[in-house]
């Protein structure tokens, strides 16, 4: 024990801002709860998925965040007509810290849509605790990804309210349009600020992760949607010789992405599943009645293919597979990307942003993580494409874009807690 006074940059105060802030964070289940239940509301969906976009849900955070004494907000908002209020939000916002190195959290504020109404137990867009289990909160976003845009807030609300400086920065940044292809958000930062994140800060995406919060993800494999338009020609039902069933060639065509993983048929043990997937997904509606025979299919593919494969030749293969079903089923099959992401460098296991990373889960959850790759997309991949180490982590049930989509408040305030201490480099 030592009896001397503690002063600005004394170790014993910075200790016990820590343990503050630690405690104070500890006691945030009441505020996580209430920030879900009013970000879940407003059914942030981008256009691409039916809504009207982000910008309500901006609105609000950044109102939050200003009542709370954060007032360095900037935002790199993107154009959209097709939307109501013609831009897609994007927020910066930065508490400053003792150096000049920030901790970036990044959260996206758009959500996929509820899905078939009928699977979910309660009103996707309401948040409600799990009968007998109020740790559990079910509602659409709850973890992909307002757990992150939750926990972010929070802790920026905690450092003004106990006037703590850490020793770094802390960076929210808030983007739209990250679940239809980045244009409108990370994508569009990073055109307008090149030069945002700086050499020694560190880049966290809470985007992904494990139940135990042992899993930190440094890679992730290239992204590849594909597009397929099968032209055969409509009749009547009765009548199936006087035209060319689309939708028995789509599903020919559908069969066929099954076989496409004996095409690209490597294996790399750092992802899970280790190989490239190729799954067919969205189907547009055709025709509305039963007597008429289809003569237009689209169908949508969703690619995940490890680094050692360029998204070209997945594209060319899949052409290739098109014009040997047209030519067996006699219409015509169109193949187009409508989005593409190639695989980045894995961030390296020894980066400065995962060792404190480890450092930090060790410290609040007493866990050794292991680092590893997944085929989901997440903003870690453009900030890996332009050099900078991203560790892709957090607390979650894995279950985003499903239906009864839930968060545990307990893992929200353990992934706050883990930022919280990355904040402190002693
Ligand atoms: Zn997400």
């Amino acid at each position: 024990m030592t009896e001397r006074m503690a002063g600005p940059g004394d170790p014993l105060l910075h200790n016990e801002q820590k343990q503050t802030l630690q405690k104070e964070l500890s006691h945030a289940g009441d505020l996580v709860f209430e920030l879900q239940s009013r970000l879940t509301a407003f059914k942030a969906l981008g256009p691409d998925n039916g809504g009207s976009g982000e910008q309500e849900k901006a609105d609000f955070l950044e109102g939050w965040l200003r009542s709370a004494g954060v007032d360095d907000i900037c935002h790199v908002d993107a154009p959209d007509s097709r939307v109501p209020s013609g831009r897609r939000p994007n927020l910066i916002v930065r508490i400053p810290g003792r150096s000049s190195r920030t901790l970036w959290i990044l959260g996206h504020m758009d959500v996929v849509p509820a899905g078939e109404a009928s699977l979910w137990t309660s009103d996707p867009w309401t948040v409600v605790r799990a009968p007998g289990d109020p740790d559990l909160i079910i509602g659409r976003g709850v973890e992909d990804n307002q757990q992150a845009v939750v926990c972010g807030c929070i802790l920026a609300a905690a450092l003004k309210k106990l006037d703590i400086t850490p020793d770094l920065g802390l960076g929210l940044i808030f983007v739209s349009d990250e679940e239809s292809g980045n244009t409108h958000g990370i994508h569009h930062i990073f055109r307008e600020k090149p030069d945002l994140v700086r050499e020694g800060d560190l880049v966290l995406v809470p985007d992904s992760g494990s139940e135990d919060g042992d899993f930190i993800e440094v890679a992730e494999k290239g992204i590849l949607w594909l597009k397929v338009t099968v032209k055969g020609r409509q009749s009547h039902g009765s009548r199936p010789d006087d035209g060319k069933n689309a939708l028995v060639a789509a599903a020919g065509m559908i069969l066929g992405c099954a076989e496409m993983e004996h095409s690209f048929p490597e294996r790399n043990a750092l992802f899970s599943p280790a190989r490239s997937t190729f799954t067919p997904t969205r189907h547009e509606a055709n025709v509305p009645n039963i007597n008429t025979m289809s003569g237009q299919e689209i169908f949508y593919i969703d690619c995940r293919v490890l680094p050692c494969y360029t998204l070209e030749e997945v594209i060319e293969a899949f052409r290739r597979l098109g014009k040997t079903k047209a030519e067996r089923y006699g219409v015509e099959i169109l193949v187009e990307p409508v989005m593409s992401e190639p695989a980045a460098s894995p961030t390296p296991e020894d980066s400065t942003v995962v060792c404190s990373l480890k450092r930090a889960v060790r410290e609040v959850l007493g866990r050794d993580c292991r680092c590893g790759g997944v085929g989901g997309s997440t903003v870690a991949v453009s900030f890996r494409g332009r050099g900078i180490p991203a560790a892709v982590w957090s607390r979650i049930l894995e279950n985003c874009h499903a239906p009864n989509e839930s968060a545990r408040i307990s893992f929200a305030l353990d992934d706050v807690k883990v930022y919280a201490h990355m904040l402190f480099t002693g």
